[in-house]
């Protein structure tokens, strides 16, 4: 007899990662197109060397250094094995089943999944025709049953962001004992000041919770570090769910090594805002609709047309990630790299 698997996985969606094809250039996920700095590296060789025990189960030092950095109480502080992680701490955190989870489609494509596989209603709402956040129809589709609302600030795949005035306009009509979480994967690549840093939101509301990570800015996806802040009660059930021992000790080395050198890290950022003004500038003057990005990517939401865009980007050696019907979303890779994707671009006839 086979093993009885829940019924309810046949609907669950599958994570599609960027493809890494021998000989194109891949700017299919969102990484830097830089290696983690020779400081960190060096970090993580000396947390390899350092023998064969676990790593602290309670990841002490990154926390503390973590709350010093951003002004906070440890106490508030959760550090997870990437921030996808802790997507999904919350609702195992926060949700019975059938507990509803509400997200802006297209956003994050973790979040059907961890809705899904915590037991939870995964309840979406169309981004604008703009593609932004409808942060009205999402404070509309609140019921008593929802337990967390998910605002990818910048969005994930679209790179567009919602300014303080809207979200403080949704966080008033938020009922208190609903879970705001602010995914902020992005933050270090926003350039306009009406876009709010979370964390100032987080210190004047009980309900929201930012998730940061190492992966992008910090060049550390593949070491697998990201974490919440919110109330204190919410980090302690974020720390409780956790698969023990998730934060590796490389990984936590790795994380307080790019702290020890953010400025350079955030010199670098600079690099990737400024090759995604110029993507932007440059599609917009061949023909293709790009909605402004604050993050390191831009959107084209080719629609039907995004499987063959991106069919013809691989064919000539670049990797984008097209999502069916949707669109194309392409990250910021060297100078090099976006020549060779812009020249792709513009020779694509479908
Ligand atoms: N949130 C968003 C919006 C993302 O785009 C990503 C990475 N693709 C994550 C969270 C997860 O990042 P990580 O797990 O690498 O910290």
């Amino acid at each position: 007899m086979p093993v009885r698997l829940r019924d309810d996985l046949a609907a669950l969606p599958t994570y599609v990662a960027g493809r890494t094809v021998p000989g194109a250039v891949k700017l299919a996920s969102n990484e830097m197109p830089l290696p983690p700095l020779p400081a960190v590296r060096a970090a993580i060789e000396r947390a390899a060397e350092a023998g064969n025990r676990y790593p602290d189960i309670a990841v002490t030092t990154l926390t503390a250094r973590l709350a010093e950095h951003h002004g906070v109480d440890p106490a508030r502080i959760a550090v997870g094995c990437g921030s996808v992680a802790l997507c999904g701490q919350l609702v195992q955190a926060m949700c019975a089943p059938g507990d509803e989870v509400v997200f802006a489609w297209r956003s994050f494509e973790a979040y059907p999944i961890v809705a899904l596989a915590g037991h939870a209603q995964a309840v979406t709402v169309p981004l604008t025709a703009g593609h932004v956040h409808d942060l009205d129809a999402m404070a509309d589709a609140i019921t008593p049953r929802t337990k967390i609302v998910f605002v990818c600030n910048p969005n994930n795949p679209t790179g567009t962001a919602v300014d303080e005035t809207a979200l403080r306009a949704f966080l008033a009509r938020v009922p208190s004992d609903v879970l705001v979480v602010l995914d902020e994967a992005y933050r270090e690549f926003v350039s306009d000041p009406a876009v709010p840093d979370g964390l100032a939101l987080a210190a004047e509301h009980d309900n929201i919770c930012v998730l940061r990570t190492f992966s992008k800015a910090h060049r550390l996806a593949g070491l697998r570090v990201g974490y919440a802040i919110g109330p204190a009660e919410l980090a302690a059930a974020l720390r409780g769910v956790a698969v023990p021992f998730a934060v590796s000790a490389p990984a936590q080395a790795a994380a307080l090594a790019a702290l020890d050198h953010l400025d350079e890290l955030l010199a670098d950022c600079a690099g990737a805002v400024s090759e995604v003004a110029r993507m932007t500038e440059v599609l917009r003057s061949q023909g293709y609709e790009v909605p402004p990005s604050q993050a390191n990517f831009v959107w084209l939401p080719l629609r039907d047309r995004a499987l063959a865009f991106a069919e013809h980007a691989l064919e000539n050696k670049v990797v984008v990630r097209a999502f069916d019907g949707f669109g194309v979303r392409v990250t910021a890779g060297t100078s090099e790299e976006v020549d060779l994707f812009l020249a792709a671009a513009g020779s694509f006839g479908g």
